[in-house]
């Protein structure tokens, strides 16, 4: 990995390095149910008490934070060693931090659940590395109360890899790409995606807790840089219903926990993929959860939008609709990239709760590890051209087909309220069942056009 550049990563521990670079507030930020930071803000000269937990927060006031309000507050505990100095704000660092309460940690905290399935994977002397790519929109508000992107360049029917729409919105996609390399994401390729105004930016996978705090730290970061150009961006999975979605793959692999040796690495696969029978092990636990995954990893209801065959630029939208796994091939849902040694999932998409994500996809391969389950053969082709007979031979299942199908299963599995402990597992499904409810319920525009005058 490239070395850490400048001084916006420096020791977090340490107010008196922090204020001689210019730090003048600290952020111990944890996140909501969602994965959106939430803090107070402390001067400099309380960085020890914020260090110790100082800052306290009444949990009932947000989402996903199961507390009642007559409940002692929680505190964020900050991790020193995730100390970021905003590169658009440099008077601010910020620090990703577990939730305790009364003095011990606070077991439906997001981080401190993802904690929970690294240090099984440790137990088991492996090390879960993990990177997301990140795909997104950034676009700017109309006269009209709508939404359109950022460059007003002509649309191009087939936006994928365009350089001219790339170099359009260079002002802010540098600055995104410069200020993630000073954090030591180490970018290695971004492009204009298949969506108008979306983007992918790609960097280096890291340790499990590390990538989901960068995922946190990423959206909210890329927001305030488009915000300082005009626009925003937005993590919204499917914000055009004939343009591809932000899809947030997930690739994974599970390292030995003494030697860093990539243990999901075999180029001797007979089947030709390049990966270990640990990794077809880790495959088939996801493979076994994914319907439950799904809820977590694509857990909105707008999610669902997104995971369909068609409906995008190109023809095809190179999201996943089956339960099923494959070579390098963008069909399944899990995919063995080129060259093996890692799996993707192809599922996870930007609104997702990385911790809790990572947790129940991290919980399902451990799984499979530990009960050495076989995922069968790889399919090596198209699958968006399968139709009904042909996966009922397969014996491959759909993946959800809305939010309210993806709690089903959520529900319905012993897993999930094991990952997520009791707390969590009821805050999350109560919340997540009334927003099912709350769109279900909802009278759209599409059923005023339809229905209204139809008699
Ligand atoms: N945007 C696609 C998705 O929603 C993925 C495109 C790609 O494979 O990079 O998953
Ligand atoms: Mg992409």
């Amino acid at each position: 990995m490239k070395s850490l550049t400048g001084t916006a990563r420096p020791d977090g521990s340490d107010a008196s390095v922090l204020a001689a670079i210019g730090v003048e507030y600290c952020v111990a930020s944890y996140v909501d149910m969602h994965g959106v930071s939430k803090t107070k803000m402390t001067p400099i000269t309380h960085h020890a008490q914020m260090m110790a937990g100082s800052e306290m927060f009444t949990g009932a006031a947000l989402d996903g934070v199961p507390q009642a309000v007559s409940d002692d507050e929680v505190c964020s505990m900050p991790d020193p060693a995730s100390c970021n100095i905003l590169p658009w704000e440099p008077t601010i660092a910020w620090y990703a931090s577990d939730l305790h309460y009364q003095g011990a940690p606070f077991e439906a905290c997001s981080r401190t659940i993802l904690k929970r399935q690294l240090a099984r994977a440790a137990a088991l002397g492996y090390k879960f590395n993990f990177g997301i790519e990140a795909e997104f929109f950034v676009l700017k508000d109309t006269p009209d109360g709508g939404y359109a992107p950022l460059s007003d360049r002509q649309h191009l029917a087939k936006p994928a890899y365009d350089l001219s729409r790339l170099l359009d919105n260079f002002a802010w996609i540098k600055e995104l790409v410069a200020a993630m390399d000073q954090l030591g994401f180490d970018v290695y390729s971004f492009d204009h995606e298949d969506g108008i105004g979306q983007f992918e930016i790609d960097f280096n996978y890291a340790d499990g807790l590390t990538m989901a705090d960068r995922y946190v730290f990423f959206r909210m970061m890329a927001n305030e840089i488009a915000r300082k150009h005009g626009g925003f961006a937005s993590f919204m999975p499917k914000p055009y219903a004939d343009r591809a979605g932000s899809g947030a793959h997930f690739n994974m692999s599970l390292a030995d926990l003494k030697t860093g040796e990539n243990l999901f690495k075999d180029k001797n696969d007979p089947k030709g993929c390049g990966l270990s029978q640990l990794g077809y092990h880790f495959i088939a636990g996801v493979l076994k959860h994914l319907p439950a995954i799904c809820a977590m990893v694509a857990p909105s209801v707008n999610s669902y939008k997104r995971l369909i065959k068609q409906g995008s630029a190109s023809g095809f939208t190179w999201a996943p609709v089956l339960c099923c796994y494959g070579n390098n091939n963008r069909t399944n849902a899990l995919r063995i990239p080129m060259g093996g040694g890692r799996v993707e999932l192809r599922a996870a998409d930007s609104s997702c709760n990385p911790y809790l994500a990572a947790a129940m996809v991290l919980s399902a391969g451990l799984e499979g590890v530990e009960q050495k389950l076989d995922p069968g053969a790889p399919n090596y082709e198209n699958m968006y051209l399968k139709g009904p007979e042909d996966l009922a031979a397969l014996g491959i299942q759909s993946l959800p087909g809305s939010l309210d199908e993806a709690l089903n299963a959520f529900a319905t599995d012993s897993m999930s309220s094991v990952v997520l402990g009791p707390s969590m597992y009821k805050a999350w499904l109560d919340y997540k069942r009334d927003e099912w409810n709350s769109f279900s319920h909802h009278v759209s525009n599409w059923e005023r056009e339809r229905y209204l005058k139809f008699f």
